[in-house]
């Protein structure tokens, strides 16, 4: 058989079968196109009417959304500027039609669903999603008679004669047997105040106006108090604690964007996806999920963002590409930055109280995103075990005197666990190092970015092998055994350590006589990768160890003398397992039955 070449045709007869087959997952988003046609239809004719254009009274605007539960119909009224019978054709008929076979033919072989309507000038056409049939009864401002129009859902049309006198337009949707659940007050009410709480135009439902159509957004800030910020985040969020600050988001060029984002207070753990950022465009409620319009980081915040220039109706490959996009995104990661500055400029004290939940999305955009850490850089704080907080070049400063290795690298204590490694801090206390506290789950990344953006700045746990040796600062001597000593010392430590090292260190004499340390390399791959939450390379590795015998304290003498004679190596290995938590099971029993034995 000879192969044969064919286009598929596209029969545009049955249209909006196909259409609502595409949209079948935000069929609800028919209410948000026809309510916002009505507010168009209403600002147009404000705008005619402030222009001179109109000269007759505007009377009560206000949209109004209604169910006739008999009838089976869902109408959408407005007082706006109407269309006569041409304008009909015009804009509903030829633009739509053609809309909508450009549509089949473009998404034929498309597996992306997510909204493309209004691209195609297709919004009206939405009604199809949940009707079987839509009526259209309109009077334009203009001295023209009423007209009808009437489709079931074919490129069939039909226009007639209406009855109505007063300006504007009726939208009546014969609801489907499929989509009746519209018809319940409840279900609709819902997607009406979702898609319309802030709608500019007020909008009645059930005899009561369910929108806010002047939100802070749009107001100018310098009209607006603490408490209109704090009362708009609980009209969003009620059920939230009070957000520790918000930016007012107000840029006409090079694109359009208004909004408030909120800072939340944070917890520590990730509790934070309930409350997302709005987007909203035009104050029309388009989604909350802003994955692609704001940056990974920012996206812990809270608020709305308002802006006609993100083209909601395309692909998300396509979103990520778009120029205003990218500017949108850059540009509120700088506000977010000169906001933190600005905060942290007028108030240190103030931003170190709220550093707790501030850290958290400084952290968490300098892991993310490369070219934040220089916007950040100057208030990034560091805070120790006393509390004290320091900006990067502070605590380099406070470094530079005492605790820096020999070739120059200032080396940064850490704990991430006070009460654990209490005993780590008071050595290190004790020889005047400074320690930081770095307790929370991004922190191991933290670092990470911290090392790599400073040259010459390390850090080290403040249990770590290696920070010891690094900065000598004379206390250590030689040590007191012999070298036939420290070989029994270790042999007999050895026995219970088995192939994690033992190593002899002339440590002060009041420090601990055995520890477990860790090497810094090993510790934080094992703490990036549990942030990660996969095992890993590093996740499934045995714990390996350094025993870090103190070979001048009294006790280690006796070793050297008795061995584990009497059990004095096992219950001091033990103890040092214990300080570490890693004595459990059977052998924490056995320490527990063996030391109250000793006591007796
Ligand atoms: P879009 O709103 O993107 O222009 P639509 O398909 O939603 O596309 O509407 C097509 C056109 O029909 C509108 O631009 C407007 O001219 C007209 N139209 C729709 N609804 C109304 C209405 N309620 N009042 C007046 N004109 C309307
Ligand atoms: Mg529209």
């Amino acid at each position: 058989m000879v192969a044969e070449k064919g286009t598929i045709s596209i029969n545009t007869e049955n249209i909006f079968p196909i259409i609502k087959k595409f949209l079948y997952s935000d069929h609800e988003i028919f209410l948000r196109e026809l309510v916002s046609n009505a507010v168009d239809a209403t600002q147009k004719i404000k705008k005619l009417s402030s222009i001179g254009q109109f000269e007759g009274e505007l009377g009560d605007l206000k949209i109004k959304v209604s169910i006739d539960k008999e009838a089976k119909t869902i109408t959408i009224s407005d007082k706006g500027l109407g269309m006569t019978a041409d304008e009909i054709k015009k804009y509903i008929n030829q633009i739509a039609f053609s809309g909508a076979k450009e549509f089949v033919e473009k998404y034929k072989d498309e597996t992306d669903k997510t909204q493309i309507i209004g691209q195609f000038g297709l919004g009206f056409y939405s009604a199809f999603m949940v009707a079987k049939e839509v009526e259209i009864i309109t009077k334009s401002y203009q001295d023209a008679p009423a007209a009808r129009w009437f489709s079931d859902g074919t490129t069939e049309f039909e226009i007639s004669a209406a009855e109505k006198t007063e300006r504007g337009t009726d939208i009546i949707l014969h609801i489907a047997e499929d989509s009746e659940e519209f018809l319940e007050d409840s279900k609709l009410e819902g997607v009406l105040i979702k898609y319309g709480k802030f709608l500019p135009v007020e909008i009645e439902y059930n005899d009561k106006v369910i929108n806010n159509p002047n939100p802070i957004w749009v107001k100018s800030p310098s009209e607006l108090k603490d408490e209109d910020y704090i009362a708009f985040y609980k009209e969003l969020y009620p059920y939230s604690e009070d957000p520790l600050f918000w930016i007012h988001l107000n840029v006409d060029y090079p694109f359009n964007l208004t909004g408030v984002l909120y800072f939340p207070k944070v917890k520590q753990d990730f509790q934070l996806n309930r409350e997302k950022i709005q987007l909203y465009s035009r104050q029309v409620f388009i989604t909350d999920d802003v994955k692609d319009i704001v940056p990974e980081f920012l996206q812990l915040l809270h608020g709305v963002i308002d802006s006609p220039d993100i083209p909601l109706n395309v692909s998300r490959s396509y979103l990520q590409a778009d120029g205003n996009v990218k500017r949108i995104n850059s540009h509120i990661t700088k506000k977010v930055a000169d906001k933190l500055a600005e905060l942290f400029r007028d108030d240190r004290k103030a931003f170190e109280e709220k550093w707790e939940s501030i850290g958290l999305f400084v952290k968490y955009g300098i892991i993310s995103d490369d070219k934040f850490y220089d916007r950040a850089k100057d208030f990034i704080l560091l805070k120790n075990t006393e509390g004290e907080c320091f900006t990067i070049e502070e605590y380099k400063t406070k470094l530079e005197a005492n605790q820096k290795d020999k070739d120059g690298t200032l080396v940064a204590l850490y704990a991430n666990d006070k009460d654990k490694q209490d005993a780590f801090i008071s050595n290190a206390k004790k020889r005047e190092f400074d320690v930081l506290v770095f307790d929370d789950v991004l922190d191991a990344h933290f670092i990470n970015a911290l090392e790599s953006k400073n040259e010459k700045f390390t850090f080290k746990r403040v249990d770590a092998d290696t920070f010891d040796k690094l900065i000598d600062k004379g206390l250590k001597s030689e040590v007191v055994l012999s070298e036939d000593e420290k070989k029994k010392v270790e042999e007999a430590f050895k026995e219970f350590a088995g192939t994690n090292i033992v190593q002899i260190e002339a440590l002060p004499v009041d420090e601990i006589p055995v520890s477990i340390v860790m090497p810094e390399f090993m510790r934080r791959y094992a703490d990036m990768s549990k942030v990660n939450g996969q095992g890993g390379m590093f996740g499934n590795m045995p714990v390996m160890y350094n025993l870090v015998v103190n070979g001048n304290h009294p006790i280690i003498s006796k070793v050297a003398a008795e061995g584990n004679e009497n059990g004095l190596v096992k219950q001091l290995y033990d103890l040092a397992l214990l300080s570490q938590g890693m004595l459990n099971g059977n052998d924490l029993t056995q320490f527990i039955e063996r030391s109250v034995e000793k006591l007796g």
